[in-house]
C-alpha cells in the first residue's frame, strides 16, 4: 500500500454535477423543489421528493436510469484507477445517498475500487419507495459541529477513518481529500500537515479556503476539471510514494547489515 488514503466527495467531483439536483430536474420535479427549499434541511427535502415521486408512480428503475445519465469523465475515470492500482485506499465521502452512489459507480464500474462509501443509508420500502435515512440521526443526538448540516458532519468521518486506519496498521497514513462544497471545509481543517487538500477552483470549499488559508494545515492544490484533477492526483501519490522510499532508505542505513533483508521488500508501485 502507498500509505495513502485518497477520499472522494462525490456530486460535483466525481461526478460535474448534483447528483439531486439532476433526478430533480429529470424527473419533473424542479417546481416543487422550489416551493419546498427553505422550508426544511436539503436531506430531509430530498426524501420528501423521493415520496413524492413514488406517489406519482415513478418508479426504481426511472430513478435509476436517470442516474445512469449523468456523464462521467474519462479522466475521473482514470484518476480512480490510476490511485487504486498505485496502491492507494480509496474511499467516498458523500452527502448523497447509498443508492445514487452505487448505482452511478456501478453503472461505471468503478465500485469495487471503492474500500468505503460513507453517505446516507437508503432503503427501498415495500412500496417501491426509495427513502433516505440521515447518516447522523439528529433526532435522537445531534454531532455538535456548527460547520455541518445536521444529518453528516465529513469532520467527524475523517476522524474516524484516521482512528481506525491507525489501529490497522504501524504504516503511517496519509490523507488526500477532493471535494468542491461547504461540508468539506470541516474535513478539510482536519487534515494535517503531511496531507493534501484538493479544493474545486471557483468553488464553496475553495472560496472558504481562500478567505483564511493559514486555517488549512494541509498543503492545498486547486483543481479545475477533470484533466487536472487526474494530473495532480497522480502527481501527488508519485511524491509521496517517492517520499516513503526516500525514508525507507534512510531507515534501511540505520539498521544493522543483518536486517536488510527484513526491510528489502518489493515495493508494490510501478513509476
Ligand atoms: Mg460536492
Ligand atoms: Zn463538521
Amino acid at each position: 500500500m502507498a500509505g495513502v488514503i485518497v477520499v472522494f466527495d462525490f456530486d460535483k467531483t466525481i461526478i460535474d454535477v448534483d447528483s439531486d439536483d439532476w433526478v430533480i430536474d429529470g424527473l419533473g420535479l424542479t417546481e416543487r423543489f422550489n416551493e419546498l427549499l427553505h422550508t426544511m434541511p436539503w436531506n430531509c427535502l430530498m426524501d420528501k421528493l423521493l415520496g413524492e415521486l413514488n406517489e406519482q408512480g415513478r418508479t426504481i428503475e426511472d430513478i435509476a436510469a436517470c442516474l445512469k445519465s449523468i456523464p462521467l469523465h474519462p479522466q475521473i475515470i482514470s484518476a480512480i484507477k490510476s490511485a487504486y492500482s498505485l496502491g492507494c485506499d480509496l474511499r467516498v465521502v458523500s452527502d448523497a445517498n447509498m443508492f445514487y452512489i452505487e448505482t452511478i459507480l456501478k453503472h461505471h464500474e468503478l465500485f469495487d475500487y471503492f474500500s468505503e462509501i460513507n453517505t446516507n443509508p437508503s432503503y427501498v420500502d415495500d412500496n417501491g419507495r426509495l427513502t433516505i435515512v440521515p447518516y447522523h440521526d439528529f433526532h435522537t443526538s445531534v454531532h455538535g459541529c456548527a460547520l455541518c448540516p445536521p444529518n453528516m458532519c465529513k469532520g467527524l468521518i475523517i476522524d474516524r477513518i484516521r482512528d481506525s486506519t491507525m489501529k490497522d496498521s504501524t504504516a503511517a497514513k496519509k490523507f488526500i481529500y477532493l471535494g468542491d462544497g461547504r461540508g468539506d471545509y470541516c474535513p478539510a481543517l482536519k487534515l494535517d500537515e503531511s496531507d493534501k487538500v484538493l479544493p474545486r477552483k471557483d468553488y464553496p470549499l475553495w472560496n472558504l479556503i481562500q478567505k483564511n488559508p493559514q486555517l488549512i494545515r494541509a498543503e492545498i492544490h486547486a483543481w479545475c476539471n477533470a484533466a487536472e484533477l487526474e494530473e495532480t492526483l497522480v502527481q501527488l501519490i508519485h511524491a509521496n510514494t517517492s517520499d516513503s522510499i526516500a525514508a525507507d532508505c534512510k531507515s534501511l542505513s540505520a539498521l544493522p547489515s543483518h536486517h536488510e533483508a527484513l526491510v528489502l521488500h518489493p515495493l508494490p508501485v510501478q513509476q
